[in-house]
């Protein structure tokens, strides 16, 4: 039997693939102390190892996977994998979270972090068994679809080993490919590429240790209330355990014909409403230590396959936005896209914007050689997924990922394009909220994001927010929105960093509230503070918790300076008809009002939107400042290619 690791002195394991060589760093107490886990631990192996502007294809990438710092315990939902690289969608930081098992096994492992750099000359993957770490060929695997890879590493290694890897898109260097994780579990911002790129196929991990708090009764006592909190939450429950995101169709107003109307829940076609997607499901899953179960499985009947986690991203962004309405062909084009490891918002979106581009006659129809891109057309738009995945023909363009593939139709195609540095933006509305929606997709590190800030969590007239949770923090000192807003964001933005810190899941309410844990006892973030000082054994306070986001966002703020992102890239792009309207404009104002407060209160310089040196020095990142200060790196556009 093993002796149970230290949670709080796992390893780093560095796999180099050029010279097939894997290293065993400790971690230190005072890192834990001053990045947390999961995303802290990845953005700041990212800022030192990947020095400046490089191809994020080439063999100096760095891919990093991060467990959270309290993976593979009983608090619920806090098995989530942070996964980090330099974008090859973006050229910025990308950066995203799977659910699954592979966080907690990684742990039971007796890692904190893997860290993989170089190219590999053949396909290999990963296999880890405790403190075994071998690097064995995969040619076989190479070309199997996500779940075909699960499977042979399985009937392999036995049925409790978990997986992290990729599909062909990963392998044909689709740009926003994914990583994903036990099958269904995916990372965006195209860390699949990045996978393909250094010829790896998967890590493959079973671990045996268990996980051993340093102060197991506090710490278990604590877990226990959050667990209760959730049990006894039945609006949470009922929202997430029965419907999940499907919830959003009803709530978000999502997009038709490539964002021109959004839908009300009454507008909603017949084939996309939560009803008809309800007739497909079969059962519901989770990832470890996950007391809501949000994720449905579904049955295909016209393939025979079963496919899970169907959410409101997938539907608007395949169905309704592509103004399709078939409901097992939206779900068979999701599964797809799992199965193939993509992003299925940048493939939807990317997709109704070549529809789009096409009917206004900037795409003709000799590009897209001989395919209709008539609004609607299912079939059609199952084999565009095939082609994209494996970037045949025409679609090898569409594989480059929205504003890439915009960006080789000039001008008049990148109006059409609203992303925020390199990522779409997905629905959202114009005018949400005041702008604060608006300004946290502008803000946020890894270009647009819905999960990054999430300040809309204080709507109050947003039904999923438990408002009692809301007053409660509100009293104990958050800047309530309406009067604060970027007070607000810069909140949500700490919080969101946080729970990927922690490796606590964003997606169990919407909104940023119980991914903090125990916040809805001890506002805001104190009861973290008190879980982290008896899971790790070092004393934390809340404005070390504050301390620690802020390092992990400034630095990855800095990284993105290095990328070559200035002041300009925090603007938000409006559709082109609407953009010329004098409430367009007087929005555009207000965002870059709040632009410059939001820098201002982060610490940055206003004209160049760089972390200021004292800024950095006061978080004792002062090596930050070094690599930025006084520099000029070229103006970001898009991913370098080749030499930079
Ligand atoms: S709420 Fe859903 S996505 Fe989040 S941990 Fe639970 S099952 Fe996984």
């Amino acid at each position: 039997m093993s002796t149970p690791s230290r949670p709080n002195t796992g390893s780093v394991l560095i796999i180099d693939l050029t010279r097939e060589k894997v290293v065993k760093r400790k971690v230190l107490s005072e890192t834990v102390k001053r990045y947390l886990g999961g995303r802290g631990f990845n953005s700041k192996a990212l800022f030192d190892m990947i020095p400046g502007r490089i191809d994020p294809l080439s063999p100096e990438n760095v891919l990093a996977l991060g467990n959270g710092t309290f993976a593979g315990t009983a608090l619920p939902m806090t098995s989530r994998l942070h996964i980090s690289t330099l974008s090859p969608l973006s050229g910025i930081l990308g950066d995203g979270n799977a659910g699954g098992e592979f966080s907690a096994m990684l742990k039971f492992a007796g890692y904190e972090q893997v860290i993989v750099t170089g190219r590999a000359e053949k396909p290999k993957y990963v296999f880890i068994e405790d403190d075994e770490v071998e690097i064995r060929d995969a040619e076989e695997l190479w070309g199997l679809t996500t779940g075909e890879t699960v499977d042979w590493l399985r009937d392999e290694h036995g049925d409790e080993v978990s997986v992290a890897g990729i599909g062909p898109a990963g392998e044909n260097l689709v740009r926003f490919a994914t990583t994903m994780v036990d099958k269904y579990h995916s990372g965006a911002r195209g860390s699949g590429a990045v996978w393909g790129s250094k010829n790896l196929k998967a890590i493959a991990v079973i671990g045996t240790k268990g996980v051993e708090p340093a102060d197991p009764e506090r710490f278990y006592g604590l877990a226990k209330e959050d667990i209760d909190y959730f049990n006894r939450n039945e609006f949470v429950r009922r929202i997430y355990s029965v419907i999940g995101t499907h919830y959003g169709l009803i709530q978000w107003y999502p997009s038709w014909r490539y964002f021109q109307v959004p839908l009300s829940a009454e507008e909603l076609p017949i084939g996309l409403r939560p009803q008809d997607l309800a007739e497909y499901e079969v059962g519901r899953t989770q990832c470890f230590s996950c007391p809501l179960a949000c994720k449905d499985v579904y049955y295909l009947p016209s393939t025979g396959e079963y496919g899970t986690a169907s959410e409101f991203e997938s539907i608007y962004a395949l169905g309704s936005n592509n103004c399709v309405t078939d409901t097992e062909a939206v779900l068979r084009m999701e599964h797809m896209a799992d199965e193939y490891g993509m992003d299925v918002m940048t493939l939807g979106d990317t997709i109704a914007l070549a529809r789009l581009l096409h009917e206004k006659g900037i795409l003709s129809r000799g590009d897209v050689k001989g395919v209709s891109l008539e609004w609607g057309d299912a079939e059609e738009q199952i084999e565009l997924i095939e082609m994209t995945a494996y970037r045949k023909g025409f679609w090898d363009k569409l594989a480059e990922g929205y504003r890439n593939f915009a960006k080789l139709y000039g001008e008049d195609a990148l109006a059409y394009c609203y992303d925020v540095k390199g990522v779409n933006r997905g629905w959202y509305e114009v005018d949400f909220i005041n702008g604060v929606f608006t300004l946290s997709h502008a803000t946020s590190t890894r270009g647009a994001d819905h999960l990054r800030g999430r300040s809309w969590a204080y709507w109050e007239n947003d039904k999923l927010i438990d408002i009692e949770v809301v007053r409660g923090m509100l009293e104990a000192g958050l800047p309530d929105y309406r009067k604060d807003p970027v007070g607000a964001l810069i909140y949500g933005e700490r919080a969101c960093t946080l729970a990927d810190s922690l490796g606590r899941c964003k997606g169990s309410i919407n909104s940023w509230l119980q991914a903090v844990p125990l916040v809805w006892k001890y506002p805001v973030f104190k009861g973290t503070a008190m879980l982290l000082t008896a899971f790790t054994g070092i004393e934390f306070t809340e404005k070390d918790v504050i301390d620690a986001t802020d390092r992990i966002y400034l630095t990855e703020m800095a990284f993105n300076v290095r990328q070559g992102i200035k002041k300009k890239h925090y603007d938000v792009k409006f559709p082109p008809e609407f953009a010329a309207t004098e409430r367009a404009k007087a929005q555009l104002k207000r965002h870059w009002e709040l632009v410059d407060e939001y820098l201002e209160r982060r610490g940055c310089d206003v004209e160049t939107a760089y972390p200021r040196r004292e800024t950095l020095e006061g978080l004792d990142i002062g090596y930050v400042a070094d690599q930025i200060g006084g520099k000029e790196f070229p103006e970001w556009d898009g991913p370098v290619r080749g030499v930079a």
